[in-house]
């Protein structure tokens, strides 16, 4: 356990323990505090899925001291390559390395990056605390009065809510927002063995069903498509995720193309609705503060969530340790991920409104690309 403060700031519970949340601990941990780890999930499982990780979140990574393991466990990749959903080449998006030494782009199943991440949580000697959440949360002048679901309850300097869409802790704690808003759109995904021909990433665009896919491993990818939300899609049984997804790919060609060649029922699938909010400020209320999908959640469609989770993490963690205040520290915290979550959920959302109306790929391409160029400026 750690006995330094940030500010007046000297225990953090954190609640949540996915990319954000992790993320939070490890930022706050490393400059002292002493942060309680909780998680709803018994077992701090997550899904089977990749994930891709792009440079902006590949540099947060770095921040975080994992660039080095996320690099030999995942898979990096120099360009996305655009084709025509029948496998035409449209052309290879502009990937610049945002940073000496960093990856232009890359991807890894989401297991591993967890696993890497709890390995940094447990060398910090968080103390991780798991199937518990909170059920009360009270402001005082100088902390926080936590009551926890196995009737526990204990006081914290700083509450942080990193529960993801359906976050608890803004339920309990942040009137003035709201539950995510369906977008129109669902996800499907499928991780499977790297079609023999794939050397980059790639996107299939130009289809009322667009997809795209992303390396993860040196023989793994996942492959992802983006549909029109029907909401029987979400209640589906393995057998007949399997057989509606091979049906949605039967005019692509490419290697999305080889993927519906190939898949088993052994692969990993899954369909997911879509649902984005960047909630109102103030993002925090007394000691208790938000980050991640609790705040700002948005759709896969810059692949950034993650990646907006993580430096939020490392931005609360910057500002608290620079501010004369906890206020003060949360405040600027807000003021500088605001724009740039407005900017990617706005922009997210807007790439799957041109696709639910059909509009032509190079649209797409276009506002996908400004939206990456902008993510690349520094955080
Ligand atoms: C279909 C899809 C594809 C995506 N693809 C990408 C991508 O390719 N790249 C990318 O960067 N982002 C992607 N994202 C977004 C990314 O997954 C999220 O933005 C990111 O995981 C958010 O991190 P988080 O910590 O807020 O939430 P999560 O990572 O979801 O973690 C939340 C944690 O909180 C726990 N929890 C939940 N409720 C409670 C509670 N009440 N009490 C305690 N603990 C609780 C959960 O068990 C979980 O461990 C995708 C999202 C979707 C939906």
């Amino acid at each position: 356990m750690n006995d330094r403060t940030i500010g007046s700031i000297a225990s953090a519970l954190v609640v949540g323990g996915g990319i954000g949340g992790m993320a939070a601990a490890i930022s706050l941990a490393e400059r002292g505090l002493s942060v309680t780890l909780i998680d709803l999930d018994p077992a701090w499982r997550v899904y089977g899925a990749g994930i891709t990780i792009t440079g902006p979140t590949l540099r947060a990574y770095r921040r975080l001291g994992l660039l080095e393991p996320i690099k030999a466990q995942g898979a990096i990749t120099n360009v996305t390559r655009l084709f025509r959903y029948d496998g035409t080449h449209l052309h290879d998006l502009d990937e610049p390395v945002i940073e000496e030494g960093l990856p232009a782009t890359g991807g890894i199943m989401r297991p591993v990056l967890h696993r890497i991440m709890q390995q940094r949580v447990r060398a910090l000697a968080i103390p991780v605390r798991l199937g518990l959440t909170v059920t009360a949360l009270a402001n005082r002048a100088d902390g926080v009065d936590v009551g926890f679901s196995d009737g526990g309850s204990a006081r914290f300097d700083l509450v942080v809510g990193a529960d993801s869409v359906a976050s608890t802790v803004r339920e309990i704690a942040f009137a003035h927002m709201a539950p995510a808003v369906p977008t129109g759109q669902g996800c499907w995904r499928i991780s499977i063995a790297r079609p023999p021909g794939l050397d980059a990433g790639e996107f299939y665009l130009g289809h009322a069903d667009p997809c795209g896919i992303t390396r993860c491993a040196p023989d793994s990818v996942y492959m992802w498509m983006l549909t029109r939300h029907v909401e029987r899609d979400a209640f589906m049984g393995d057998a007949e995720l399997f057989a509606t997804l091979k049906a949605l790919l039967a005019d692509f060609g490419g290697n999305a193309g080889w993927i519906r060649d190939h898949m088993t029922r052994e692969n990993w699938i899954n369909y997911r609705p879509l649902a984005a909010a960047l909630q109102p400020a103030p993002w925090y209320h007394g000691r208790i503060v938000l980050l991640g999908d609790a705040v700002h959640a948005t759709t896969p469609h810059l692949a950034s969530g993650a990646g907006m989770a993580v430096e939020s993490a490392i931005v609360l963690a910057e500002e608290l340790e620079r501010a004369p205040s906890v206020e003060a520290g949360l405040l600027a915290y807000q003021q500088r991920r605001f724009a740039r979550c407005r900017d990617v959920i706005e922009s997210s959302v807007a790439i799957g409104r041109l696709q639910l109306d059909h509009r032509p790929p190079e649209e797409h391409a276009r506002l996908l690309e400004g939206a990456l160029a902008r993510l690349n400026q520094p955080f």
